[in-house]
Formats: structure tokens, C-alpha cells, sequence
């Protein structure tokens, strides 16, 4: 049961965290996805600025009236009774409003009065339009007059106009003209049926390009992002009338046939350079882009969290066998030295020979105590950042030599060949004397730890290249080459069946690299499953990196 406890605590913690992340995100990504689909099957984008693009449309319509019935109305109030004076007084009205090219008064006491513009109706290549439209109204209004009068008053008490337009010559051309029926006092008892006629050309140069610019301006002055440009054309005709700025032809967007005073005209709006269809199609790519990359961020962020738990569940498991390994290892010197101390208390042993091998295993025992809280201890310190080194200048081979020295009885008694090869020309290094001998030892240690069959450990000390190496060869069980580089992490041990049944907390190679790192050097391994290990210390010669190097790692 044991061993599955760290899988169900990973399987555990992928668990909480595909719940509380992976699906939110997935079911985000999803959504959104369809969201997208369902605006991209159902024109969505395009819908909405239809709606923004009718609702223009319906403003622009009610600004052209509300500005066309001021204009209409300032004629209205100055317009004289019908009467033999009211001549006079509608040329006066026209000379003053230059938007008005007729104006006629009827009242069947005194007949028609029809006055134009003077260029209208003077120059001989503008008087068709006049002459057209005088013989229409008067006809007209003459023949029309009871039921025209009529549904004046009636739609005057509605608050509501008679408009009219039509298209006419002028001169070579036809152009569109509107203009509006009132009421107003004849010279008898009878009411008058007076009309004016907008002067054709300023509708087309002047008033319904501003109406329409003017629209544009209020939807900017909205901050609406979207330039639109507005266009009006005659009901059954695609050739337009006028246009705002920025109207670059093509198709319109939404339409919307004028009622009020310009009652066969058509308004159309469209987006200058571009179609809705073409907006949508944009919209909805760099939408589904941009969910692609959150997606793949989304992928990474996870990949990333689970690496991580991954790492931090591995270590967890390798600091709970540190605790395991490091007690196994505390309590069997431990118990050693308790059992030989307990007989040598007893006095039973008969020979002196005896009591020495008795004795020299107590100290053995401590002195392998003492290398593991030593380590233990440095380990800590390390961690905390308060390891320090006290470097001396050192004579490396001596330090090699004495510390190799009080391990050799061991070695030897163990069964093994020991070989040990100092170079004379090794120079004094400036290193810390403790800290180099506990990585030699704990290298030694290990060599004899983690061999069998093939029981050698050669140690060689030489300079090389501005460098002094130190070398540690066994021909032990060595290392699987996918586990090298993991050995010198703290906790590590590798997962052999060989190497659990040997004692050891995964400290001692963390330990000598980081010493070897304060040094400036490098502590390196090559080693062949089966056939031994051969890890190399590697110290600057350089005495500035040497001699400068932190005192506090
Ligand atoms: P440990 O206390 O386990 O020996 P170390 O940090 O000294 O911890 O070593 C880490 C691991 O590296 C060991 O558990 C072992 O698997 C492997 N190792 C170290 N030295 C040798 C060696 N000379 N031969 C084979 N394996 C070794």
C-alpha cells in the first residue's frame, strides 16, 4: 500500500486542478467558440449595424424635415393675402430667400398670382421650368381647388403638410424640385391656396449636402467609431441625388424611402471602403484567432502549473526518504556502538585483540555519525545561506594525501584496491581545508558504498590546462546515463534496488558540488552502468577567482 500513497496524491492534486482550471477554461474556450459560430451563422455583426444603420437613416429623415419645414415656414409667416398687391410682395419674399425659386398664390376671386425667381423666369434658357410649372399649378389648383382647399384644413388642424415634388426642365436638364401647399387669406371670403417651389439647384448643391454631412458630424460628435457615409437617390432611380462626404459608391447597407417633405426620395447609408459582410468576415477571424492564442496560452499556463506540482510532488517524496533514510542511518551506528559498548561494559571479551576491534568499531561508528551530521549540518546551513568558507592557501596535495590516509585502513579492510596518484607539480590552492576534504570523503565514501564485485577506488590528483583535477575512480555499480545529471541534487538517489539497500540520505553529491561551486570549480561524473564512475573536481588555478570568491555561499 505504501508506495501508491504519493501516486494518489498526484492523481489527487491533477485531479483538483484539471476541476478547478482545466475545465472552467475548456468550457471558456468552448463557449466562446460557439458564440462565435452562432454570430458568424447568424450575421450577428451584421444585424447589429443594420439596426445602428436603420436607426441613422430615421435621424438623418427627421433633421432633412425639421430643417426643410423651417425653411418652408419662414416663407409661410411672410406671405401676403392674395390681392392685387400680393405680387409686389412675393417678389420681395423670393429676392430675400434665395432657396425659393416659386412661389404662387390662388383664389378663385382674383385667379392665380405665379412669381419665380428672376433668373428663372427671365432668361430664356431656365424659363421652361418656369413655364412648366406655372401651366401645372395653375391648372392644377384651378380645377382641384375645392378638394385641395379641403384637405388643407383638414390636415392644418392635424398640424400635418401637403408636400409635393416632382422633376422638371430646366433649360437642358431635369431637376428635382418640392416644395409645399398652405393655406392662407384670399381677397374674399374664400381662402387662398398658396405653395413655394425650393430652388431646385440649392436642394442639390447645398441643402442636402449639409443635411447629410451634418448627419455624420452628430454621429462623430457621438464618438460612434465606424465612419458611415449617407447618400440620397430618387425612389426609382440608383443614380444618387447627393451624397455626404465619403461616399465612395457601391451597394448601400439599409435604404429608407423619405416621407415628409421629400416624399420620393430615398435615403442609403453605407461604410466607405468596406461592406458589413466584409466586417463580419474579419470580425469573426480575429476573434477565432485571438481564442486560438489564449487557448494555446491557456495550454501553456497548464503544462507549465503541471511541470511544476510534478517537480514540487517529487521533491516532497524525496525529502520524506531523506527523513526515512537519514533516521535508518542515525540509528544503525547507533545501535552498533550500544551493542559493542554494552559488551565491553560486560568485560566478557577474552582477548586484548578483541577489545581493540571492539573499540576501533565504536570509533568507526562515530566517525560515521559524525560525517553525517557534518553533513547534515552543511546541508542546513547551505539552505539557509549562512554556509561559510574560510580559504587558505593550501597545499593540496598534503590535504589530499592526510585525508586519504585516515580513510585507507577502511578502504584496505573493506577488500579494496586502493590507488592513489599525486602529481609533484600541483601548486597551493586557496581553499577552504575542511570543506575540500568532506567532498574527497564523501566521494571516497560513496565509491566504496556503491561497488561490489569489482572492489577498486583510485584517487588521482594532477594539474591540467590552469586547472588542478581531482579524480575519484571506482569500478563499482556506476550510473544510468538519464540519472547523471539528477545525482547532484539534494535528496536525489538513484531508483536502483542496489542503491535502496545501501545507506544514504542524497545529500553527499549536492554537498561537494555546491563546495566545489564556491571554490569556482566544477564537479563533473562519467560513469557506465555496470562498469564504474569516475566523478572530477575541478579547480581554478587562478588565484583571483579563487581569492575573491564569496565567503558566504
Ligand atoms: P547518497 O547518500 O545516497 O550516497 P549522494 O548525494 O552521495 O547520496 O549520491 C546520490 C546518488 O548518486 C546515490 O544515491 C547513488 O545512487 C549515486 N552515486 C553516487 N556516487 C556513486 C558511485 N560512485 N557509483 C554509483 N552511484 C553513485
Amino acid at each position: 500500500m505504501k508506495p501508491k500513497r504519493p501516486r494518489n496524491e498526484r492523481t489527487r492534486l491533477m485531479l483538483t486542478l484539471e476541476l478547478a482550471v482545466v475545465l472552467p477554461a475548456a468550457a471558456l474556450v468552448i463557449l466562446s467558440a460557439l458564440h462565435l459560430k452562432s454570430i458568424e451563422r447568424d450575421r450577428g455583426v451584421q444585424a447589429a449595424f443594420q439596426r445602428d444603420f436603420t436607426q441613422v437613416l430615421a435621424i438623418s429623415e427627421k433633421q432633412i424635415n425639421q430643417k426643410a419645414y423651417e425653411l418652408i415656414d419662414d416663407v409661410r409667416d411672410q406671405f401676403p393675402a392674395s390681392g392685387p398687391a400680393c405680387a409686389e410682395t412675393m417678389d420681395r419674399i423670393l429676392a430675400t430667400h434665395p432657396y425659393v425659386s416659386h412661389l404662387f398664390v390662388y383664389d378663385p376671386a382674383s385667379g392665380i398670382v405665379f412669381r419665380s425667381q428672376p433668373g428663372l423666369s427671365n432668361s430664356s434658357a431656365s424659363r421652361s421650368e418656369h413655364e412648366y410649372l406655372s401651366s401645372m399649378f395653375s391648372g392644377w389648383i384651378q380645377t382641384e381647388y375645392g378638394d385641395m382647399a379641403k384637405s388643407l384644413e383638414e390636415l392644418d388642424k392635424k398640424g400635418r403638410r401637403y408636400p409635393f415634388s416632382d422633376w422638371v426642365p430646366r433649360g437642358e436638364r431635369h431637376v428635382y424640385i418640392a416644395g409645399q401647399f398652405f393655406l392662407t387669406s384670399g381677397a374674399g371670403e374664400k381662402k387662398a391656396i398658396a405653395g413655394m417651389v425650393f430652388d431646385a439647384d440649392y436642394l442639390h448643391d447645398q441643402f442636402f449636402p449639409e443635411m447629410l454631412n451634418a448627419v455624420l458630424s452628430h454621429q462623430e460628435e457621438k464618438g460612434e467609431k465606424n465612419r458611415v457615409a449617407i447618400m440620397l437617390r430618387p425612389k426609382y432611380d440608383y443614380t444618387p441625388l447627393a451624397t455626404s462626404s465619403g461616399w465612395d459608391g457601391g451597394n448601400p447597407e439599409v435604404e429608407r424611402n423619405l416621407e415628409g417633405a421629400f416624399q420620393t426620395l430615398t435615403l442609403a447609408i453605407k461604410l466607405p471602403g468596406t461592406t458589413l459582410a466584409a466586417m463580419e468576415q474579419r470580425f469573426v477571424r480575429t476573434s477565432f484567432l485571438i481564442l486560438g492564442v489564449i487557448s494555446l496560452l491557456l495550454t501553456g499556463g497548464l503544462i507549465l502549473t503541471h511541470r511544476n506540482i510534478s517537480r514540487e510532488m517529487a521533491l516532497a517524496r524525496l525529502k520524506s526518504d531523506f527523513v526515512s533514510n537519514v533516521s535508518h542511518e542515525l540509528r544503525t551506528p547507533l545501535s552498533l556502538i550500544r551493542l559493542y559498548a554494552e559488551t565491553l561494559e560486560m568485560g566478557r571479551l577474552k582477548s586484548e585483540e578483541k577489545y581493540q576491534e571492539y573499540y576501533c568499531i565504536i570509533r568507526k561508528e562515530s566517525e560515521r555519525l559524525t560525517a553525517l551530521i557534518n553533513n547534515i549540518l552543511d546541508f542546513s546551513r547551505i539552505e539557509a545561506g549562512r554556509k561559510e568558507y574560510d580559504f587558505r592557501e593550501t597545499d593540496m596535495r598534503e590535504l589530499v594525501h592526510n585525508t586519504l590516509d585516515s580513510y585507507r585502513f577502511q578502504i584496505e579492510q573493506n577488500g579494496f584496491a586502493f590507488e592513489e596518484k599525486i602529481a609533484d607539480d600541483v601548486p597551493p590552492l586557496r581553499v577552504d581545508r575542511e570543506a575540500m576534504a568532506r567532498s574527497l570523503l564523501n566521494l571516497v565514501n560513496n565509491a566504496l558504498k556503491y561497488s561490489q564485485d569489482q572492489k577498486f577506488i583510485g584517487v588521482n590528483l594532477f594539474r591540467y590546462n590552469g586547472s588542478v583535477k581531482l579524480e575519484v575512480v571506482d569500478h563499482g555499480i556506476g550510473i544510468p546515463n538519464e540519472e547523471q545529471h539528477k545525482i547532484f541534487e539534494k535528496f536525489y538517489r538513484v531508483g536502483d534496488p542496489l542503491v535502496h539497500n545501501t545507506k544514504g540520505s542524497g545529500l553527499g553529491l549536492s554537498l561537494v558540488r555546491h563546495i566545489v561551486q564556491a571554490h569556482g570549480g566544477e564537479v563533473a561524473v562519467d560513469s557506465s552502468p555496470g562498469r564504474g564512475s569516475k566523478f572530477t573536481i575541478t579547480l581554478p588555478l587562478n588565484p583571483k577567482v579563487n581569492g575573491h570568491k564569496v565567503a558566504t555561499a
